[in-house]
């Protein structure tokens, strides 16, 4: 028996990776797994090679978790990219995509690429939330994908872990891709549609990358926290606030007594700004948060 990985489900075509070999394969599912089991982009497959271009998949390893964007199993990390300016920075919208995506059990890198459009000034401010993520617990990387700064500590983070690229259109995460990878990928790439006019699903390939692999379709560009979990869970997905003990195991962080989360944002040690997005996940307004985080 030999273990493999498919890195290519499109329709009926299957390709399998043999990390031993270095080399992909047609993938055939036998009886078993053709009638029971869908096999998905990023499973661990066991099976035989039955001749030079073909390997022959009798099971399919249990799946750490499979991502319904992009349809990829046992994904390790999200890589989620913003940039500072074109497309201009939305906090609110990376703060929902780490909490999404810490609730589905995956570790988050965040990235702020085309940092190379910055003057001074701009640097500065990038600089802070650059802190503000680091702080917060992030591993956070500064990148360009016009003078390569950045790149290897990406690498280093991709390393041998199963990722895909996430963040709103337009931040450059296909040029982030090819660029680490060197495999150009088709921008614009739409699912396309069958004869019969209905869509298929869109095809994703795993790039194998440093031991691991990199999914060449994007994850979720933006998401409401709140559709993928419960009020209460929300807080449990920001790493700075299980720093403080408040009086109730329960607390919400509103308007408790007791709340160590509130008093910490008051003297400045959680940065408004994650305190404000985490009140606007939960559609929360409180009174003091203006006398305390002035707005600018
Ligand atoms: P995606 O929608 O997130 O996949 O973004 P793309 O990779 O398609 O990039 C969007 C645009 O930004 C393209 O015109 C890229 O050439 C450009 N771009 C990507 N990365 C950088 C960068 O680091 N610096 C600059 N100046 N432009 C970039
Ligand atoms: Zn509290």
């Amino acid at each position: 028996m030999a273990e493999g990985i498919v890195t290519e489900r499109a329709g009926q075509k299957i390709t399998v990776y043999l990390p031993e070999e270095g080399r992909e394969l047609r993938g055939v599912p036998l009886g078993k797994v053709r009638k029971k089991e869908k096999v998905f982009a990023g499973d661990i497959v066991e099976g035989r090679v039955v001749d030079s271009s073909t390997f022959a998949i009798e099971r399919v390893k249990e799946r750490k978790n499979l991502l319904v964007r992009p349809p990829i199993a046992n994904v390790d990390k999200v890589v989620v990219v913003s940039t500072l300016k074109n497309p201009e920075f939305q906090n609110f919208l990376l703060d929902n995509l780490l909490v999404v995506y810490d609730h589905l059990g995956l570790d988050t890198v965040v990235v702020f690429n085309k940092v190379d459009l910055l003057d001074p000034k701009e640097r500065e401010e990038l600089n802070r939330w650059v802190e503000i993520y680091r702080n917060a617990g992030y591993p956070v990387v500064t990148a360009s994908v016009e003078t390569g700064e950045g790149l290897k500590k990406l690498r280093e983070e991709l390393k041998g872990v199963t990722s895909i690229f996430a963040g709103p259109s337009g931040v450059g995460k296909s040029s982030l891709i090819s660029k680490l990878t060197g495999v150009e990928l088709r921008t614009g790439q739409v699912s396309r549609k069958t004869e019969r006019g209905r869509h298929t699903t869109r095809e994703v390939r795993l790039i194998p990358f440093e031991g691991g692999f990199i999914g060449d379709a994007p994850g979720f560009s933006r998401v409401d926290a709140l559709n993928f979990m419960e009020r209460e869970e929300v807080r449990l997905h920001f790493p700075e606030f299980g720093r403080y003990q408040c009086r109730f195991s329960d607390c919400l962080h509103l308007e408790e007594e007791g709340c160590e989360v509130r008093e910490a944002v008051k003297r400045g040690e959680i940065p408004c700004e994650r305190f404000k997005s985490y009140l606007k996940m939960l559609k929360v307004y409180l009174p003091w948060l203006s006398e305390v985080c002035k707005e600018e």
